[in-house]
């Protein structure tokens, strides 16, 4: 018998009523305190509803997040709309600003979202931050006048320490970074230089923590999840894992649950795993309404368990299950009741393993 830890990703559906004040916010028809007012009720009750999945770490969900990506920026002057476009299998794409000029900072930082959440709970609450690859997309191909792309990287990489670090300060009990680009690297760059780039920027970052609070800190990756739809999920994992754990990082949550081809998976990430690193596989596939069984999920990870040494192993889900705030795809109840199943499923595997 083994306790296999478990831990989500982030994001629950808002609301409705969080979703149509959110639109009406936009509009100008009720004011920030109003807001501000609901993002804490929406908050309170979703810890709440985590708390009774039985789930031995939690999120606040993200309720109060415009989206996992763009957090950091929501609210800065110096962008424009017409950044990176992010295109999605079934057709829909996702726009990112462009920066307009310097110097970049983080208009917010992801402890703010942490200290409120930990005022609804006494359970260990992880918390989710942007990579700075996904930031660094940024700043615009043309170059700005007067601010040189390296002294935007020297900035970001700043902004994205003190971002991490506020959260350890603030008692997280980890920070999870998003990844999820890394996929999407491999895919918008056929001569593969970009993910290098991406992972040699994201070690920068994480080369300014000690190795202590190194294994506090993860990287979450996905082949995207937005309106039940992937930006990359027909690249192969096995040109993503083996450079994926050259990140100097603790704790890496794969997408795994709606991977085709698991053994080659667990193969991959037996191969490239690092002996103070541990791997938490999704187990519940965020895409796919079904809920899965605590049985089914006990299976995958015995499963893994034949690869992965039990210390090195854990549960996650396959990715936050709204990560842009406007995403109403999965019902809030389908979310709470895959949770439950993950935290089911992982304790019955305990047992067997
Ligand atoms: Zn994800």
């Amino acid at each position: 018998m083994s306790t296999i830890a478990t831990e989500p990703i982030g994001s629950i559906p808002r609301p409705a009523y969080l979703q149509k004040a959110m639109q009406a916010f936009d509009k100008g028809d009720i004011q920030a305190d109003e807001m501000s007012d609901l993002f804490k009720k929406a908050t309170k009750e979703t810890i709440e509803a985590l708390e009774a999945s039985g789930s031995p770490v939690i999120s606040d969900g993200e309720q109060s997040k415009p989206s996992f990506a763009t957090y950091p920026i929501h609210g800065l002057e110096n962008l424009s709309g017409d950044g990176v476009v992010i295109p999605f299998a079934d057709g829909h794409t996702r726009q990112l600003p462009k920066l307009t000029s310097g110097p970049f900072h983080y208009q917010n930082f992801a402890s703010e979202y942490l200290k409120t959440a930990k005022k609804f709970t006494k359970l260990p609450v992880k918390q989710a931050v942007i990579s700075a690859s996904a930031i660094s997309l940024l700043y615009p191909q043309e170059g700005i006048d007067g601010y040189s792309h390296e002294q935007f990287i020297a900035d970001l990489i700043r902004e994205a320490e003190v971002d991490i670090r506020r959260c350890l300060d603030a008692g997280a009990y980890n920070v999870q970074i998003d990844f999820t680009e890394a996929r999407l690297a491999l895919k918008l760059d056929p001569s593969k230089g970009l993910l290098p780039s991406f992972i040699d920027l994201n070690n920068q970052v994480l080369a300014r923590f000690t190795p202590e609070e190194r294994s506090q800190i993860g990287v979450h990756t996905c082949p995207g999840g937005d309106h039940d739809s992937t930006h990359s999920a027909d690249i192969p994992y096995s040109e993503l894992l083996p450079l994926l754990f050259k990140l100097n990082a603790g704790n890496f949550y794969l997408e795994y649950a709606a991977e085709k081809d698991k053994k080659s998976v667990l193969q991959s990430i037996k191969e490239h795993i690092s002996p103070n690193q541990r791997v938490f596989l999704g187990v519940t596939d965020v895409l796919n309404p079904r809920i899965e069984t605590p049985q089914e999920i006990c299976d995958l990870l015995v499963e893994a368990s034949e690869y992965i040494p039990v210390a090195q192993l854990g549960s996650t889900d396959d990715c936050g299950f709204s990560p842009f705030a406007d995403d109403i795809s999965t019902a809030r109840e389908i979310a709470f009741a895959k949770i439950k199943a993950r935290v089911d499923g992982t304790k019955l595997a305990g047992q067997k393993i």
